[in-house]
């Protein structure tokens, strides 16, 4: 899951970030509204975690310029007021949901698994194809009932082609859901990780179109390896 996070407070965005990484998400850091503007109107996330008071732009205008420009991003509201106005005019422009500062890293993780679900149109947390098994907030994989130990990066790979089995994602659509800005990457590691998947899942699950990308179910014949 590709997350931007939209926070002035150095602290606050350095923790926030680095927790967010390990946990396997690719996640950016912008600190003011006029670069959240600029960002979000370029790139694709899967969800925003927005604070409300921001230099140069609120949040609140931030999220109404979003959601003007027809963009339906997920949106949680990070914010330290707890005035009810505040929540009600963030939700009225477009938020998805919000949290009170401060709060804790588990309760938003849920609440990022939550959008995702909602923006996928899924009701079950799981993610399943044929006898595959992913959850997203236990973390864990299976494959005919047998638990496997995926990496942060693996697990991430696997999660984005599950999301939408069958539709094929390239190989820059999986890097930027893999890495943040700035994190190091080999020109060959999205072929290593699937590389690494098909070792532990078996051969036929995660498939190659050659020059176009990979995507994850049943074989679709010609053109697949
Ligand atoms: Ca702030």
């Amino acid at each position: 899951m590709r997350v931007l996070l939209v926070e002035d407070d150095e602290m606050i965005g350095d923790s926030l970030r680095a927790a967010l990484r390990r946990q396997g998400f690719a996640a950016d850091w912008v600190r003011d509204g006029r670069a959240a503007d600029a960002v979000l109107a370029s790139e694709r996330f899967d969800a925003v975690l927005l604070d409300l008071g921001l230099p140069q732009r609120s949040g609140v205008e931030v999220l109404a310029a979003l959601r003007g420009r027809g963009d339906a991003t997920p949106v949680i509201v990070l914010t330290a007021r707890d005035a009810l106005a505040d929540k009600v005019a963030a939700l009225d422009a477009g938020a998805d949901d919000y949290l009170v500062k401060p709060f804790e890293l588990d309760e938003l993780l849920a609440r990022l698994r939550a959008v995702g679900r909602r923006a996928a149109g899924r009701t079950r947390t799981a993610l399943v194809v044929g006898d595959l098994q992913l959850d997203p907030a236990t973390r864990e994989v299976s494959r005919g009932g047998r638990a496997l130990l995926l990496s942060a990066r693996e697990f991430a790979l696997l999660q984005a082609l599950l999301e939408r089995p069958g539709a094929i994602l390239s190989r820059a659509q999986l890097e930027d859901r893999l890495y943040g800005w700035g994190e190091e990457l080999e020109s060959n590691a999205i072929s290593v990780y699937v590389h690494q998947l098909r070792k532990k899942l078996g051969e036929d699950l995660i498939h190659t179109v050659r020059g176009v990308g990979y995507y994850a179910g049943p074989a679709k014949g010609q053109g697949a390896a």
